[in-house]
């Protein structure tokens, strides 16, 4: 049986491992959860997955979190009471606790980097869903990745099909859980994507796009983050960023399809060209499940993909004039050292702005490319993790100082926050 630490459960991705974890209790078991802000959810997960150790992001809540396990009906009690920890050192305990095996990286955004640093360091192994650690700090985590022998598991859908693929090569034995040292014999990699909220609509249209358009995603339910991401194919960007650093190839041979129908997880192409591809029903308990189970397959219920009930599977290529984010995630990951971090922290902090509404959906290249073109002089090569998390912060500052300035379209938006 395998022993799992969930940071970030009461997310899109904590919420499908418990469900995993619920479908085959012989094979897994729950010992630590992290949580952000949302308790009740939280106790039910306490109640239903009895872990050893909580922790809340946010310290000031262990009272009421305290509380409310006190004030449920005997009966309703955890059989065993967790041990709770709160603030950036209670992510690090869950990260790294003793009885965990493996470690589901559920956390968003960059606030996950700390405890996906603490996992490595204590050896565990990591289901990786937190791309933004990656991406931010990939010169930084796969150094220590090295150090400690943890072992990376992709659970972004897409880096899971590229990982299942490499397993049907000669390559299986090292079909790398992620130094970064290019897969040898691996020629292409093709991302699918499916093009967003936005993918059926005109380019000019996108002036008229609202918080409410953007994060309802035609073929996943995802956190409103990285649904936003999705809109802007940011997300596709930043997995570009992902795959570089997973897989070791470089950027001229890591290309995006729009491919709407979301069946294809992506594909891989092999030294004498063929291409392999994963398909399934898009769905992340898929590629989370192979997290867990890697490197065996665990026997599903789930329902069974059939293509004649799909009919067409269809490509094209990303219009790179309606979705300036991607090349900006290129040009962030081609200049390496700390602009993906920039990037990656100006996006986050952007999209929160967005999200908040005091920027417009087409302002978030603008601050981005601003951002980035701001930090091409103080670019550092070879970052450190306190550079990291430097630059981290400097963006988001500069991010809201723009904003604060005020945009072309500022005037234009709905309800302009405080
Ligand atoms: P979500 O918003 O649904 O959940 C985020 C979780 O992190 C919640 O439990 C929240 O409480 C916690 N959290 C938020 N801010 C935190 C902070 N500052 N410190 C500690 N905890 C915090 O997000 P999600 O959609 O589950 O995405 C999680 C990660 O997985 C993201 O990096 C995303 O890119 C990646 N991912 C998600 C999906 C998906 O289908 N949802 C697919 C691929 C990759
Ligand atoms: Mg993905």
């Amino acid at each position: 049986m395998k022993a799992i630490s969930v940071l970030g459960s009461t997310g899109s991705i904590g919420t499908q491992t418990l469900q995993i974890a619920e479908e085959f209790p012989e094979q897994f078991r729950v010992v630590a959860l992290t949580a952000g802000r949302n308790l009740p959810l939280l106790v039910e997960q306490i109640q239903r997955h009895e872990p050893e150790l909580v922790a809340l992001a946010d310290d000031s809540l262990l009272p009421e979190l305290r509380q409310r396990l006190k004030h449920l009906a005997g009966d309703q009690k955890p059989a065993r009471e967790p041990h709770l920890v709160g603030g950036a050192e209670g992510l690090n305990i869950a990260a790294s606790w003793d009885t965990a095996d493996l470690v589901v990286t559920g956390i968003v955004g960059c606030a996950g980097l700390l405890p996906t640093l603490a996992a490595i360091r204590a050896g565990k192994d990591l289901a990786l869903a937190n791309k933004e650690t990656l991406i931010a700090a990939g010169p930084v985590v796969l150094p220590e990745l090295k150090k400690s022998g943890s072992r990376l598991l992709p659970a972004d859908s897409e880096h899971s099909a590229i990982f299942q693929c490499l397993q049907g090569t000669p390559w299986a034995e090292n079909a790398r859980l992620s130094t970064g040292v290019p897969t040898p014999g691996l020629r292409r990699i093709q991302l699918t994507a499916s093009g967003g909220a936005f993918r059926d609509w005109d380019a000019t249209a996108l002036e008229r796009a609202t918080v409410a358009d953007a994060t309802s995603h035609p073929n996943w339910s995802m956190g409103r983050k990285i649904t936003v991401d999705s809109a802007t194919l940011m997300n596709k960007g930043l997995e570009v960023i992902e795959a570089h650093y997973l897989f070791g190839l470089d950027y001229d041979h890591i290309e995006i399809v729009i491919h709407p129908q979301s069946i294809i997880h992506s594909m891989i192409e092999l030294a004498d060209s063929s291409v392999l591809a994963q398909l399934g029903w898009p769905d992340m308990k898929l590629p989370i499940l192979y997290c867990l189970s890697w490197p065996s397959r665990l026997e599903t219920p789930w329902p069974r993909l059939d293509l004649t009930q799909v009919g067409q599977l269809t490509f094209r290529s990303p219009d790179t004039a309606k979705y300036p984010c991607m090349e900006l995630a290129y040009a962030a990951g081609r200049a390496g050292g700390t602009m993906p971090a920039v990037l990656n922290a100006a996006n986050e902090e952007a999209v929160a702005q967005f999200l908040e509404e005091r920027i417009h959906f087409l302002d978030i290249p603008d601050v981005i490319e601003a951002t980035c073109d701001k930090h091409k002089q103080e670019l550092i090569n070879h970052p450190q993790l306190d550079d990291v998390l430097a630059v981290d912060q400097w963006a988001r500052t500069t991010v809201r100082e723009k904003v604060r300035q005020g945009t072309s379209r500022t005037s234009a938006l709905p309800a302009m926050a405080a």
